[in-house]
């Protein structure tokens, strides 16, 4: 997409948000000039779906952006020059996963803020905890010294009608509301990551406090 493109949308959908939100620029796709493109139009962190993705787009922009990583986390994924790239992984949904990631991060010295991802439709074919196990896992990672829980990340379903997610965005809400209340020790739940290009508006009414927006910034994936 031409890059005069990428800033008016950015521009754009950067002036239409209230204080507090961030967006997360969804990079899966993108070409490593398109993600600077989109940073040097004001986007300050950058979502990985893919390791390799991310390698290559780091190599371009470095510290330029934030990174966070949104895709499925593998284990033979998490190594330390991966760790390295990620200031936020968005998308834990296991206490394995977890665990390697913890391991990983105590022999760097690095503490690794994360969300929990929750299959807030209960899709079988989807990544995430369900809504009943959330709480469990959030208890079990938080005594990991070397990951910090710092919030919820969700997808829901994919609708033509942004309406239907709102079920789900609620759902998931409602869990953040009931675990912040519990106060955990090593637990702040601060990050509520929900709503995609078709349904980040609906997501912001239900709390969400990040985005993650690809195809409004960067145009439609081929
Ligand atoms: C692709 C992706 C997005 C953004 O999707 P768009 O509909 O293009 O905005 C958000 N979150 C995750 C996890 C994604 O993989």
């Amino acid at each position: 997409m031409a890059s005069d493109l990428i800033k008016r949308n950015v521009a754009r959908l950067l002036a239409e948000l209230p204080d507090g939100v961030e967006v997360v620029a969804a990079a899966k796709a993108r070409t490593p000039e398109e993600v600077l493109q989109a940073v040097q139009a004001g986007i300050k962190i950058v979502g990985e779906n893919y390791v390799k993705e991310a390698k290559q787009a780091y190599e371009l922009l470095g510290r330029k952006a934030r990174w966070h990583f949104i895709g499925t986390l593998q284990k033979h994924n998490v190594r330390r020059n991966v760790l390295e790239i990620f200031d936020m992984i968005e998308s834990v949904d296991s206490l394995e996963i977890a665990r390697e990631i913890d391991r990983k991060c105590a022999q760097m010295g690095k503490i690794m803020p994360i969300l929990i991802e929750v299959n807030s439709g209960r899709e079988p074919q989807k990544s995430g905890v369900l809504p009943e196990d959330v709480e469990q896992l959030v208890g079990e990672t938080s005594g990991l010294r070397n990951i910090k829980v710092t919030g919820l990340m969700t997808m829901g379903p994919r609708f033509g009608n942004p309406e239907d997610s709102r079920p789900y965005f609620v759902e998931t809400r409602r869990i953040f509301d009931r675990i912040k209340g519990l106060k955990l020790p090593n637990v702040e739940m601060r990050y509520l990551s929900m709503g995609m290009t078709n349904s980040y508006e609906v997501a912001l009414e239900e709390g969400a406090n990040i985005i993650r927006i690809g195809t409004k910034i960067f145009g439609a994936r081929d």
